[in-house]
């Protein structure tokens, strides 16, 4: 827990938005896209718009949030999630920075890299392998995805999920022994193994898989569902400050809450780092109103 008085400035690097058309008829996507379905079938499915995002920004102290995109399968449907995060984020005066999604292995994806790039994206994810039908050990069908992204600079944000432990709705089978060739395949591309990583930074407790992770990053996103809190901290111990994110998954946990559990955890010294000075970094985002 930091003990200096200086107030931390927080950057939550992992949220969900949807677009409006989504919100206002799941059940025509649910029909449209397996993942989907298996995670957002449930009655009381809650879709939060932007303000609702900022209002929990507000109440939580957050300056910054970065929204991902959903991992459609269809190309088609993240052309459009991408559209409309375009928009969205740009009427949130620096509040929000977005995510691009691409579905990595279909044709168009480079262009549609491209694209995000093109309209402001600070990077492309949220990825998921089984959601998108790809295998991220599939290295040569990745290639030109990843040559893209390199090109334009933009990280990516992976689900990534334990090779263990309960099962539940998105879990899916990306785990680390699969992600690592991945990782260690694509060195100058920069990514974020959401959700601890599925257990990876155990792993880098090997001195060569942590020197062929140098570009990879942690993000804490729903950890709450997954880990005992004091994960946080002992991640921490395992890759150091430097390599963690903190990032909430909200809607599908409560940002105020999850920052304080998180903060209980981590070490004085690695508060700033994990709560923003890495997020800013990863993800190349100008606060609101730092104009230097
Ligand atoms: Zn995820």
């Amino acid at each position: 827990m930091p003990t200096s008085g200086r107030k931390l400035t927080i950057i939550d690097a992992h949220t969900h938005l949807f677009p409006p058309e989504v919100a206002k008829d799941p059940s025509a996507f649910i029909s449209r896209d397996a993942w989907f379905a298996e995670t957002h079938s449930k009655q009381g499915t809650e879709f939060p718009d932007a303000s609702d995002l900022i209002r929990s920004m507000d109440d939580a102290g957050i300056a910054v949030s970065v929204v991902a995109a959903w991992p459609w399968k269809s190309p088609d449907l993240c052309s459009r999630h991408n559209d409309f995060l375009a928009d969205a984020i740009s009427k949130s005066d620096g509040r929000l920075v977005w995510l691009g999604i691409v579905n990595p292995t279909k044709y168009g994806a480079a262009d549609e890299v491209r694209r995000c790039a093109s309209m402001g994206a600070h990077g492309v994810g949220e990825l998921n392998a089984n959601a998108q039908g790809f295998l991220w050990d599939s290295l040569s069908e990745l290639q030109g995805f990843v040559e893209a992204c390199v090109a334009e600079s933009l990280p990516i944000l992976a689900h990534v999920s334990e090779p263990v432990g309960h099962v539940y709705p998105g879990k899916g089978t990306a785990t680390p022994e699969r992600f690592v060739r991945f990782a260690e395949a694509f060195t100058e591309l920069s990514i974020v193994a959401a959700h601890w990583g599925g257990g990876l930074p155990f792993y880098e407790l090997m001195p060569e898989v942590a020197e062929d992770l140098r570009h990879v990053w942690y993000d804490s996103a729903a950890s709450s569902y997954l880990y005992e809190h004091r994960v946080a901290g002992i991640v921490e111990s395992l890759v150091g400050a430097k390599r963690i994110l903190w990032g909430s998954d909200y809607p599908v946990l409560r940002q105020k809450r999850f920052l304080k559990r998180f903060l209980e955890q981590v070490s004085a010294d690695g508060a700033a780092a994990t709560t923003s000075g890495n997020a800013l970094s990863v993800y190349q985002i100008d606060l609101p109103g730092d104009d230097s």
